[in-house]
């Protein structure tokens, strides 16, 4: 892999790769990033009863009425592939990819979903018009060798960095993870390709 430089640009903090062609790998995690996951679990489940603001920790159960089951419903066959893209994702990761960045979707399918591998690499296809080569499913995204990742498990972006010394993790702001400013997800993305683009 490219050994990397980092320094300041515009007082904000920037990996560049030494090959001098400037081309990031950008890993992407797709549920509750890209792609309004818990959302459409209120959607078509709790009729927005509980809410995905007050999900407030990263063990949902603990917010649900079917305390661990809840975890059943991300084995629906349409869970994943009819929930709506995170406000601002898609227009913004057009644009990394249009500056010529490389980008990979690494995304997490639970063990009991039948098809959760065909619903989210379908969901890729259909928001993006490919997906094949950048697509991966695992739930060990520190195997994942990449320039950035942009996640929001806490628990991804520790594991990941410590694989990846030189690289650089950013956590995704969300409830579940104990970070502010959630609600403006399009201000989060626009703020991310601003950054990493420059
Ligand atoms: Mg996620």
């Amino acid at each position: 892999m490219a050994e990397r430089i980092f320094g300041k640009i515009g007082g904000q903090f920037r990996v560049e790769r030494k090959d001098g062609m400037g081309k990031l790998r950008i890993l992407i995690d797709m549920d509750g990033v890209v792609v309004d996951t818990m959302g459409r679990l209120d959607q078509i489940h709790y009729d927005s009863a509980v809410g995905i603001e007050n999900v407030t920790e990263w063990d949902i159960s603990k917010f649900y009425p079917e305390k661990r089951g809840v975890f059943n419903f991300f084995n629906l066959p349409d869970i994943f592939s009819k929930a709506d893209p995170i406000d601002g994702a898609v227009v913004s990761i057009n644009k990394l990819f249009a500056a010529g960045h490389e980008v990979i979707f690494v995304t997490a399918v639970p063990i009991d979903s039948l098809n959760g591998y065909h619903q989210k690499i379908h969901w890729i296809y259909h928001y993006f018009g490919f997906a094949n080569d950048n697509f991966v499913a695992t739930h060990r995204k520190d195997l994942i060798d990449g320039d950035i990742l942009i996640d929001d498990k806490p628990e991804n972006i520790g594991m990941w960095i410590e694989a990846h010394p030189g690289g650089r993790a950013i956590l995704f702001p969300q409830p579940w993870n104990g970070k502010a400013g959630w609600e403006n997800h399009t201000k989060v993305w626009e703020d991310l390709v601003r950054e990493i683009i420059q």
